[in-house]
């Protein structure tokens, strides 16, 4: 039984603006206790949604082979682009052959293709959303691909929608705590998630080269 999920997604995480800020390593130096905060707000996500998942067994319809969420690409906050790139640096990930053209380029065959790993906002899809922003009242709204038949939406208790302005909050803080830590400035940077694979660390990009006609 879920108490308050909204209660539940809310994470306090303190970010002094005092602390120093060493030099960035790149993802390949870091290790899982770089992670730690990240996965365990993680663990109770999913632990949140499968509870919700459960509760509505019957009428949610979301299965593997349905990418109707994965419409556009999915774009990270550095810290899910670290432990994501890490992740890959690991060999627990595998680029797909080609990406997908018009929806995620992460899909593949019509699976998501880090699914284990994908992004928190990937892990909530297909559950009931209350979409709001700030303390605006929003709205809240069910897959019309899954929820078969439609419920009314007041039939649904409130804590049992997904509320995804407390999810964004949580992870912004997780995420600036993270690039604190590792001295990464731009926080509010949103990066494509395919470009985990790309050969040059997106966090960490190689300093520019001298044109080569320059001679010493
Ligand atoms: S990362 Fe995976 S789950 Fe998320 S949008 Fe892309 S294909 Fe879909």
């Amino acid at each position: 039984m879920i108490e308050d999920t909204n209660e539940s997604l809310a994470v306090e995480t303190e970010v002094t603006q005092e602390q120093s800020k060493p030099t960035a390593p790149p993802p390949a130096q870091l290790s899982s206790d770089d992670f730690a905060s990240y996965l365990e707000y993680r663990n109770k996500l999913d632990t949140i949604a499968k509870e919700i998942a459960g509760k509505y067994k019957t009428q949610i319809e979301c299965r593997g082979g349905c990418s109707h969420c994965c419409g556009k690409t999915a774009l990270c906050m550095p810290i899910e682009y670290a432990y994501l790139r890490w992740c890959y640096q690991q060999g627990r990930l595998q680029a797909p052959q080609t990406y997908a053209q018009g929806s995620c380029p992460l899909l593949s065959g019509n699976q998501c293709s880090i699914l284990p790993e994908r992004p928190l906002v990937c892990r909530v899809q297909g559950l009931p959303h209350w979409v709001r922003v700030g303390y605006s009242k929003g709205y809240r709204v069910t897959c019309p691909q899954n929820f078969k038949p439609a419920p009314s939406l007041e039939s649904i208790p409130m804590e049992d929608f997904v509320d995804l302005e407390a999810l964004n909050i949580s992870l912004s803080r997780l995420n600036l705590t993270f690039c604190e830590q590792h001295g990464i400035k731009d926080a509010s940077r949103k990066i494509p998630v395919q470009m985990i694979f790309d050969e040059e660390d997106a966090l960490h990009p190689a300093p520019p080269q001298p044109p080569s006609d320059i001679k010493a």
